[in-house]
This record gives structure tokens, sequence and C-alpha cells, in this order.
């Protein structure tokens, strides 16, 4: 089955046969049907974040269809339409105990290998960039029969890392001020978050023009331009000193200190972007000092079970936004290309589709 492997930063990723084992006991087989390509996939291309072991077969958004189940799952069946989720929750650890199943301490993301290139490993956490992956049924969501995975794929993380930022982790209020810092596929979902919070003022931070257009179809209300304005200027203007909320959500320290920078006291500043391998992230004691918290975000703080549910509803609704987020579709040789649509701002997302 064909698959894309990354071996080192600054190189290609390349499309290649891979063989693939049948699943274990608690694993499930999947066909991809639609696969989101996300910021932090291409972040291992660029460097940004160090990822090992290689050679890693890439991708985490995506859904499928099960082909196979291993020995003892029975939560899913051959046949299954399914959303994957990057966690997997045991239910019993103690961070899914807690609610927190995004963080659960029995099933990390890896690194397996289930997977081979002429008999020798690659590895990989819960592969997307794949005609066929291998995950544990505890990452399977279930979904009904008639859901289109080509669409409903993006619930897998941008949606919810996006809106969950906002409604399951920093729990905005109605009335709310929020900025928004990177309009990507994630930062369109935390506005999409701002909406259904019903915040009163959501701020669109961008430098490419094309996305803060992105930004006021998903219901952006104000909308600055970085390369042109001072952000966290512009953020206390139009807020009157500073917003309730701040989304970091590119994944760089200096963009994460300018959320820090632009709330309000008693403002919190939510780190959602994948920051770079051993860097660190400064705040000026005096001014979190001032009852401004500082949180992290991991995947929205997502159940997934619940929340990819959810989700699901509100899209049939028409009260989320899946199809406009997708600027284009492609098949999975043209991965690189996607990722150069990407790095020049020309699309929102991109989904691989399979045949
Ligand atoms: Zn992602
Ligand atoms: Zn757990």
């Amino acid at each position: 089955m064909k698959a894309a492997v990354f071996y080192q930063p600054h190189v290609p990723v390349s499309i290649e046969e891979l063989e693939i084992q049948p699943p274990q006991a608690g694993e499930v087989l999947l066909d991809i049907v639609g696969a989101g390509v996300c910021h932090s996939d291409y972040h291992a291309v660029d460097g940004h974040i160090k990822r090992e072991p290689t050679p890693w077969v890439m991708g985490h958004e995506g859904a499928g269809i099960v082909r196979e189940v291993g020995p003892g799952v029975t939560s899913v069946a051959p046949g299954d339409k399914i959303i994957l989720s990057l966690d997997a929750m045991c239910g019993y650890c103690r961070n899914c105990s807690n609610g927190s199943p995004a963080l659960c301490e029995t099933h990390p993301p890896g690194p397996v290998s289930r997977m081979t290139k002429d008999g020798e490993p690659v590895y990989h956490g819960r592969p997307t960039f794949v005609e066929q992956t291998i995950v544990h049924a505890d990452a399977c969501v279930k979904v009904p029969d008639d859901t289109p995975l080509e669409q409903t794929c993006l619930i897998s993380c941008a949606v919810i890392t996006g809106i969950g930022a906002v409604v399951n982790r920093a729990k905005v209020e109605v009335g709310a001020s929020m900025a928004v810092f990177g309009c990507g596929g994630v930062g369109l979902n935390a506005i999409q978050g701002g909406v259904l919070a019903s915040a009163g003022k959501i701020i669109a931070v961008d430098r490419v023009p094309y996305k803060l257009e992105l930004a006021e179809q998903m219901g952006a209300t104000h909308f600055i331009n970085a390369a042109k304005e001072n952000p966290v200027q512009r953020i206390q203007e139009i807020t009157g000193g500073g917003a309730d909320y701040a989304f970091e959500v590119v994944g760089f320290p200096a963009l994460a200190r300018q959320a820090i920078d632009s709330v309000r006291p008693t403002g919190t500043a939510v780190v959602v972007g994948v920051q770079p391998t051993d860097e660190e992230i400064s705040v000026e004691g005096w001014h979190l000092l001032l009852d401004r918290t500082l949180m992290g975000a991991f995947h929205g703080a997502a159940r997934a079970r619940v929340d990819f549910l959810w989700l699901l509803d509100l899209y049939n609704q028409g009260k989320i936004k899946l199809d406009e987020l997708i600027s284009r579709y492609r098949p999975l040789d043209e991965l690189n290309e996607a990722f150069n649509d990407m790095n020049q701002g020309k699309v929102a997302r991109t989904v691989l589709v399979f045949e």
C-alpha cells in the first residue's frame, strides 16, 4: 500500500510502497478515505519540530472505513465509518478519568511499527497519509453510515483543535472578546468556536490577506494584517485595553508572547500552535501577575467520542463550516504540492483523497 514517508528535514516527503501487518489485539486496520494536510505535518519537514525515529509515516488527520479488526475488538466492525482521533482514550488512566482523554496515559500516539519497507521497519503514530493504517480501536470514533468522510475528516484534527480550544479548554463566555493569531486550518476553527460561544468580538490576525478573507467567512468581526499593523496595539485599541482571550495558533514563541501581551488583566492567553522543539516562551512577570492566565490546549482538550459526534451534528445542521475550509482535493502523490500551497498561503486546507 502507498504511504508518505518522512526521512529527514528539508527534503521532500517520499511516496512509497509499504507492507502493512494484520492488526494485533486491540487494533484496527482502516482504509483511509480522506486525510487533511495539517501544518503540524509540515513542521517535521521544515525542521520546526524534531521527528524521530525515522523513517516516519506521515499524517494524523483523517477518516476511513474499517477493513479488519484485531483480536478482542468489539467497539467497531468491518465496514464501519470512522473519524480517527490522534488520541486514543483508554477510559481508565488518570487523565481519562479526570475528563482529559486527549492526554491519555495508556495509549501515547506512537512510535510503533506495524509497517515495513522491503522488510525493514518504518515508524509511525496513527498515520493518515496512507492508503491503509493501523490504529488502536480506542482512537476510532464510529460515525453514521451516511457521513461524508472526505469533508468530515477535518473534524479529526483542525476542527476539534480550534473549536475545542475555545469551548472545551478556554471556555470562552458569551460576549467575551477574543483574538486569534494565525488563520490557517486550526485558527479558522478557533474563529468558528468563537461564533459558537457567542463571543462579542472575534479578532483575526494574519499576514496573508486571503486568510483574513477566510476569517471573515468563518465569522470573525475584526481583522488585523500583522504585516502592516502592530497586532498587540490594535487588539488593545479594538477591545479597549486588551482581549479577554487570545489564541496563538501558529506555533511560534514570539507570537505566543504577542498573544500574552494582548490580553487584559484577568484575560487568558492560550497556546494552541505546535511550538518548536526545545524553545521557550517568554512572559513578563508583572504582566502575568495581574490575574492573567497562560494555558496550553492540546487537540482542543478533545473527548473524541463525544465531541466528534456533536461537531458532526453541527455540520449537518449548517452551524459549522467544513466545505468552505477545503480549498482543494488532491491524491496522495501530490502531498508535496499540497505543502507548497499551504506554505504560500494559497489554501485553508487540502484534503488528500483515496480511491
Ligand atoms: Zn493537525
Ligand atoms: Zn487513558
